[in-house]
């Protein structure tokens, strides 16, 4: 599928957020023996921002978020992380960033704080400063009350909040998480984002997050959307609905076969979804000029906004819930 991935926009974008950039890549890339997985990727992050770094299964996610946080060399490119440039600075960069990985690192068998205490004793800081450093740890990600619990005995997203409260430790400037949410059902998504948007907006802590889940993404400051190792978009939630979705009416007629011809003669587009008939709109009171026309043939309608996941079928070619 074509992509239109505007270049001008993007060079645009580069110099409007350079001045505060904490997290800048060019040309990034990574190939495992044949497997080319990161094909040449240039990326700005704004300090302070939300970043959602979204794409389907085997996009090249993890493999990018693994050669930001020092994890993985780079085949070649440069990435620079609040001043420092990853290769030469890894020990300052470490120091800068918090990693949440997408499994666990933790032991089922210890308490959250037992867990919390050793992973912070790694950051040779006093008995003191680590039980203040743990304590905050555990108030932000609001999870002093199952402190004396086992880590393998919790919910999914307890055991997410304490992963995120374990990268916390070190009280870095910048936070990585490879996909915080997938797995956990909807109401604990909700709450496990509730925790990383206090992260942002209270501490100031600039995230970059990945998701498979293109209508968590909305909720962003900054989409980028990778397929195939590629960037093939970049924008707000709301530039990326503007520019790949469109709002539809939803019509159910009342017989389709005879309402359909009618559009075709008058060369109205549409698509059909079971008993519904989806009409795409450019303004949105367009609906109401074709709701008057065809009203007789109309049992029942609705005007949808476009969703993100509209905007990720148009920019990939592929339907999220496939994967
Ligand atoms: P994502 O996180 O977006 O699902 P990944 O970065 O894990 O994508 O993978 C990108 C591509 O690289 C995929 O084709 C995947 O199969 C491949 N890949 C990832 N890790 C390895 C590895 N250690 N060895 C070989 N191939 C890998
Ligand atoms: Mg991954």
């Amino acid at each position: 599928m074509e992509n239109t991935f505007n270049q001008d926009v993007y060079l645009l974008n580069v110099e409007v957020m350079n001045m505060e950039a904490i997290i800048e890549v060019h040309a990034l890339t990574k190939s495992y023996g044949d497997i080319r997985a990161v094909k040449g990727i240039d990326l700005l992050v704004k300090k302070g921002s939300l970043l959602a770094f979204v794409g389907p299964n085997g996009a090249g996610k993890s493999t990018t978020i693994h050669m930001l946080t020092t994890l993985l060399k780079p085949d070649s490119g440069d990435i620079i992380i609040a001043g420092f440039k990853v290769g030469p600075n890894d020990e300052k960069i470490k120091h800068e960033i918090g990693i949440v990985f997408q499994d666990s690192v933790l032991d089922d068998l210890l308490t959250v704080q037992e867990n919390l205490m050793i992973r912070g004793s790694f950051y040779g800081l006093t008995r003191k400063e680590l039980n203040i450093a743990v304590a905050n740890a555990m108030t932000v990600t609001d999870i002093h009350d199952i402190a004396k619990r086992r880590f393998g005995k919790l919910s999914g997203g307890q055991k997410r909040r304490v992963d995120i409260a374990r990268a916390l430790i070190h009280q870095p400037n910048v936070l990585f998480l490879d996909e915080p949410t997938t797995g956990l059902d909807p109401q604990t998504r909700l709450k496990v984002w509730d925790t990383i948007e206090k992260l942002q907006k209270e501490k100031g802590m600039t995230v970059f997050l990945t998701t498979h889940y293109m209508e968590e993404a909305g909720k962003a400051d900054y989409v980028y959307v990778i397929d195939d190792g590629k960037i093939v978009a970049m924008g707000s939630p709301n530039d990326l609905k503007n520019q790949y979705s469109s709002d539809t009416l939803q019509i159910k007629p009342l017989h389709k076969k005879d309402f359909t011809p009618l559009l075709d003669a008058d060369q109205v587009p549409y698509k059909i979804q079971a008993d519904t008939v989806i009409i795409p709109l450019n303004d949105v009171w367009d609906a109401e000029a074709l709701i008057a026309k065809y009203r007789l043939h109309i049992v029942s309608f609705q005007v949808l906004n476009g969703t993100m996941d509209d905007a990720f079928v148009a920019i990939t070619g592929k339907e999220l819930r496939d994967l």
